[in-house]
């Protein structure tokens, strides 16, 4: 079964869009960030191609000094058993010194990455995120999880890959 990792620092709606694709509300969505809980996995439901979707919410154990270190074993590890990753960055708040650290380690790899610029609720949040695409992975997709924007272009996206 081709795998799915959906990448991300904490609070950008990586486990929204897990539920969106997995077509069920299996991931815990969390209003704040860092919660720390176990990676979790389902089969997608709406690409096309079967295939197993993981949700690497395991990353968010705060802001400290050992951060960015989870950030990386968690891009590593998914970088190591995913066919595609979802590498998810937050409209609203721009682009951080995390997204661009996850960015350097995910730029070692092979496996395909998708930038998905989820939290783009709105026209306007599609217009002015251009910084985006300095982390080197084209302009990305935007979407709305929680507005169900762009979801089935997502689906489509995963489907070109698989
Ligand atoms: P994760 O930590 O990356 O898994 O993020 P979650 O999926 O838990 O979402 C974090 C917060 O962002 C929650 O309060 C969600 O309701 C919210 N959220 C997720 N997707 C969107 C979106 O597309 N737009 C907006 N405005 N909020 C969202
Ligand atoms: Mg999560």
């Amino acid at each position: 079964m081709l795998t799915v990792a959906i990448v991300g620092r904490p609070n950008v709606g990586k486990s929204a869009l897990f539920n969106r694709l997995a077509g069920r509300r299996i991931a815990i969505v969390h209003n704040q960030p860092g919660v720390t809980r176990d990676r979790i996995s389902a089969p997608a439901s709406l690409p096309q191609t079967p295939c197993e979707l993981i949700d690497t919410g395991g990353i968010g154990e705060g802001a400290d000094a050992s951060f960015s270190d989870a950030v990386q074993t968690e891009a590593e590890l998914a970088m190591a058993s995913a066919d595609l990753i979802l590498f998810v960055v937050d409209a609203r708040s721009g682009l951080t010194s995390v997204d661009e650290a996850l960015g350097r380690v995910l730029r070692k790899t092979q496996t395909p990455i998708e930038l998905i610029i989820n939290k783009s609720d709105t026209d306007a949040q599609e217009d002015d995120g251009s910084e985006f695409a300095r982390l080197g992975f084209g302009t990305g997709l935007r979407t709305s999880a929680e507005h169900g924007r762009n979801i089935q272009a997502l689906a489509d996206l995963v489907d070109e890959h698989l």
